[in-house]
């Protein structure tokens, strides 16, 4: 599943490749990526222009000239591809492309393909008020690339847990999934079983500034190409610098002791039982 350096690379991508240009024609393939207002989801977009694109946590964002806004979740398996050749949308579709956007502007047509093999992702259209109130529902905790040590001290130490668990739950810190928590982990030194409440202040400041340093190295990167993710201007590269993730059975980096894997909250955990403590 992408995490927050993939998904602030799409996000670049977009702003970069399609920001300016107009919404023509919406098609969609596949209803429930787009929720439940089907009828509504084309015709509130046709016709806007696309404004800067971002990220809030794990979301894409897209402002429209309208005030409306666009949240695309890619969960499992969503990309966005886009086509140059004019034509498209009314052309055989990329396989596995479920959403399609005839994009023009000045002597430029291009067509931008949501892709999703599992279909788990979401795309969403807002308007100022009904975002704000999903946001709210949503309730996603603070990017971890914004905070200071005292006040992820205070968010980690809030709720009780198993350390590993505690950094992959979107209302505490949003943008972290299994990659980034277990690489920051690792390089913080810390057993993703450690309770929070055993964590000193001194613990949990070294470990944002590793979570900091491995989330902005792997946007430097374009994020990690593990499975299928791909953003528009191409691939990832960070996971050539991943220390520990998909790494279980090989020798740890740091010591040489033996990558263990285990599973917490269902989640599959690599850390170095040696150096992680
Ligand atoms: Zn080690």
């Amino acid at each position: 599943m992408p995490e927050l350096p993939e998904v602030e690379t799409i996000a670049k991508d977009l702003r970069k490749m399609i920001a300016g240009l107009t919404i023509a024609e919406v098609k969609v393939d596949y209803g429930k990526i787009v929720g439940t207002d089907l009828a509504g989801f084309a015709p509130s977009l046709t016709g806007r222009t696309i404004g800067d694109v971002g990220r809030i946590g794990k979301w894409l964002k897209m402002d429209l000239d309208s005030g409306f806004t666009l949240l695309a979740h890619l969960k499992m398996t969503g990309q966005f591809v886009l086509e140059e050749k004019p034509g498209a949308l009314a052309s055989q579709w990329p396989a596995h492309a479920r959403v399609g956007f005839k994009l023009v502007g000045e002597g430029v047509e291009k067509t931008l393909f949501y892709l999703d093999i599992r279909k788990f992702g979401r795309l969403r259209v807002f308007d100022q008020e009904s975002l704000t109130n999903y946001l709210d529902f949503l309730a996603l905790g603070p990017d971890p690339l914004n905070l200071n040590s005292d006040r992820f001290h205070k968010i980690i130490t809030s709720k009780k847990g198993r350390l590993k668990q505690i950094l992959l739950d979107q209302t505490l810190v949003s943008g972290l999934g299994n990659i980034y928590a277990d690489e920051s982990l690792f390089a913080a030194s810390l057993s993703p079983n450690r309770t929070t409440d055993s964590l000193t202040k001194l613990e949990t400041a070294h470990l944002l500034a590793k979570i900091q340093a491995i989330l902005t190295e792997a946007i430097e990167f374009r994020g990690s190409t593990v499975e299928n993710y791909r953003a528009l201007d191409g691939p990832g590269s960070f996971q050539d610098r991943h220390q520990v993730y998909g790494k279980s059975g090989k020798p740890c980096p740091k010591c040489g002791q033996i990558l263990v894997k285990i599973r917490i909250g269902g989640r599959g955990t690599v850390h170095c039982p040696a150096c992680q403590t």
